[in-house]
């Protein structure tokens, strides 16, 4: 496995590769990884002959100091798992590297609806963070097809957007999400959980599952009501949950008239903040 920290050495071999028809499978992570990650990793290395994973813990997408600070970093521990299941490539670029003006020059995207709802709403800034990374490093890595899980639903739509936006020509492939044994989507946050608030976790996916078996006879107001009734125990605040279009992600309001339909949530464990997310129904038309 190659590590590399240096934009101009990654790109030298990967285009030293591409001139070789070298098909590229890029996975952007922040590290500390788990199953979850290392699932859209075997996806990337089934459909390319080189797959990149990045490590780099984004500052930009963190809307609070303490979060970003906080966050896990297990640097050694990544590599060794990186190396484990024989990836490819590691890039692991310092904060200067990917920014190197200071303050950071920010592209930007419009996104209409997509970055004002659920997380939008809730985390200020956090999507124009992503989206430029995303079009940072995509513009670095140049890769065929780009990688990222369901676990963050709103973050692949923008995305989505943010290539249609440059006229990209990366294929961008949502893996599903993957999960402990209890339900609880695996997330490098999870780390950070008490013991206390990791018992409590898994009612989030019971809830949502709970609202994917009410969908096809229920309303919106009766699942959501049940979901919140559900998640009323004293380790776990609710910040939103929210029942919406797949596509636009605009709340939907009758379930029988809408084809492609997304239950989304964030709850807070303590001081962690969960999301997950579950599709109710899908029809292709
Ligand atoms: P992160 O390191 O949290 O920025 O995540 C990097 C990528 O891994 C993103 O595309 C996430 O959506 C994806 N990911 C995180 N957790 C999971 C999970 N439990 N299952 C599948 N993909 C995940």
């Amino acid at each position: 496995m190659l590590i590399f920290k240096r934009i101009a050495e990654l790109q030298s071999y990967l285009s030293y590769k591409k001139e070789c028809g070298t098909s590229i499978g890029f996975v952007p992570t922040m590290g500390a990884l788990h199953e979850g990650h290392l699932s859209l990793l075997r996806q990337s290395k089934k459909e390319n002959q080189l797959s990149v994973c990045s490590i780099f813990v984004n500052p930009t997408q963190f809307n609070e100091k303490k979060d970003l600070k906080s966050y896990p970093r297990m640097f050694a521990r990544d590599i060794r798992l990186l190396a484990e299941m024989k990836n490819d490539v590691v890039f692991m670029p310092e904060e200067e590297e990917i920014y190197p003006q200071n303050p950071y020059k920010v592209n930007t995207f419009e996104f209409g609806e997509l970055d004002k709802v659920m997380e939008g709403e809730f985390r200020p800034g956090h999507f124009e963070g992503v989206a430029n990374v995303v079009a940072r490093l995509l513009d670095i890595v140049q890769p065929h097809r780009l990688y990222m899980g369901q676990k963050d639903y709103q973050q692949v739509a923008i995305v989505r957007a943010m290539l249609k936006q440059i006229s990209s020509r990366t294929e961008l492939v949502m893996c599903p999400t993957m999960r402990e044994k209890d339900g609880l989507a695996m997330s490098s946050r999870n780390m950070k959980l008490t013991e206390r608030h990791r018992q409590a976790a898994p009612l989030i996916y019971q809830g949502l599952t709970k609202a994917r078996q009410m969908t096809e006879n229920s309303s919106v107001q009766k699942i959501k009501e049940l979901f919140f009734k559900l998640l009323d125990v004293p380790d776990l605040s609710p910040e939103y949950f929210e029942i919406v279009d797949g596509d636009s992600l605009l709340s939907v309001k009758d379930l029988s008239e809408n084809n492609f339909v997304v239950a989304c949530t964030a709850v807070w464990a303590g001081d962690v903040r969960l999301i997950d997310n579950m599709i109710l129904k899908k029809i292709d038309v």
